[in-house]
């Protein structure tokens, strides 16, 4: 079986990821893929937003380690990319990024549901106990939807976050995964499988089966991620990720360079 190329992974620039990029890319090469991107997160134009991810000042560092694995794993590709926290105020900000360096692609993924709480943050745990988890899902989903709305991405990241800590919505979502789908299907950008759901509490790959059902039924491309905050963690659970994407009527998934894609059979 062939890997798809895992697109999702961070290093130690953002604070709270661990091995350097060119440990990364060893360990890809020894499990057998032949592609991968790094995708870690992205700066914001104020750098103490919040205290995980690289400031401003080290976006060169981040390109240039990138640079190391490329030289030093020749037979490895290797693409340059971030993770872009989308919020409506900051597209400008995001549209400065993305003139910075020849980036391969960009993962929009929403981990902020108001402007100082991101529901993956297990330091705001208790936020919960305080919201319906439907309106959270709804604000969640609505976001989500802007973010594909917005092209500025070609991949929408880990599209139902909000059940990481294993918190269900409490009403039907099949109407907010739809919009959100038919947006992603119009920007013809592509949702990713992330498949770090299945080392946190709910136990699932991002997205749920049914969303990604009702992708296929709309057309909507894929790619694979692992996610990966630890070399060791690089093409994690693929074989689960592929067999569940070929369950649902994938063969394909997407590949970028200089920001065009192109299908891969995996
Ligand atoms: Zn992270
Ligand atoms: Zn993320």
């Amino acid at each position: 079986m062939r890997l798809p190329a895992d697109y999702h992974m961070h290093t130690p620039l953002c604070r709270h990821a661990a091995g350097e990029p060119v440990e990364y890319a060893k360990h890809a090469v020894a499990i057998g893929l032949d592609e991968i991107g790094f995708s870690d997160h992205s700066p914001m134009r104020r750098d103490n937003f919040d205290n995980w991810r690289m400031n401003q000042g080290q976006l060169d560092e981040y390109v240039e380690k990138v640079r190391k694995a490329q030289k030093d794993f020749p037979q490895l590709t290797i693409r340059l990319a971030l993770e872009v926290d989308y919020l409506s105020a900051h597209e400008d900000w995001i549209r400065e990024l993305a003139a910075r360096h020849p980036w391969d692609y960009f993962i929009g993924s929403v981990h902020y549901v108001s402007d100082s709480w991101a529901i993956d943050d297990p330091q705001k745990l208790s936020e919960w106990k305080h919201r319906d988890s439907f309106e959270v899902w709804s604000i969640y989903f609505e976001r989500l939807t802007k973010a594909a709305e917005s092209r500025l991405f070609e991949i929408i990241g880990h599209a139902d976050l909000p059940k990481k800590f294993g918190h269900r919505p409490t009403r039907d979502c099949t109407p907010l995964y739809k919009k959100f789908l038919d947006a992603v299907k119009k920007s013809g950008c592509a949702i990713e499988l992330n498949t770090a759901g299945l080392r946190k509490d709910c136990r699932e790959i991002y997205p749920s089966r049914e969303v990604l059902q009702l992708a296929f039924q709309k057309g909507v491309p894929i790619t694979f991620g692992s996610d990966a905050h630890a070399p060791g963690e690089v093409g994690m659970n693929f074989a689960e990720a592929v067999q569940l994407a070929r369950s649902v009527g994938f063969k394909e998934s997407r590949h970028f360079t200089q920001r065009k894609h192109r299908p891969v059979k995996f």
